[in-house]
């Protein structure tokens, strides 16, 4: 795990990274209304206007809230080859946005978390954030 473009292969779904080294997630922010969505859409969900651009989210947050998802996801979640693992997911608050996302390691809400990079098969791979010191 990195906070740099080292691990293998292509981002699981291209629309969700803004950059990858240093990585970003890519939300979508209005121009009419102020209202920031991950991830980027082409319609404000906030006022339903098309004035929305594409930006980098801020690479650093706090736990908004957390848990333990203790058995494994529907499809298109693959379970890997050595069997489902327990791992914790929560909500990152980024100030502008609370962003659903995977969590490497164990975390208190309030805790600070900066973007990871995570493999999440072979060839793919996705985003988690994990704590840093504040
Ligand atoms: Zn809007």
């Amino acid at each position: 795990m990195t906070n740099s473009a080292v691990v293998n292969g292509k981002p699981v779904d291209d629309e969700l990274f803004a950059r990858l080294d240093p990585p970003a997630l890519a939300g979508s922010g209005c121009a009419d209304c102020d209202v920031v969505v991950f991830p980027a859409a082409a319609r404000c969900p906030g006022c339903a206007g098309e004035n929305v651009a594409r930006q980098a989210l801020p690479t650093r947050g706090t736990v908004w809230t957390w848990t333990t998802q203790s058995f494994a996801p529907k499809p298109p979640y693959e379970k890997p080859a050595s069997g489902f693992e327990p791992f914790v997911v929560g909500y990152i608050d980024l100030g502008s946005v609370l962003v659903e996302s995977r969590i490497v390691g164990a975390v208190a809400i309030g805790d600070q978390v900066e973007l990871r990079l995570i493999p999440v098969n072979d060839t793919e791979f996705t985003f988690a954030f994990e704590r840093v010191a504040p």
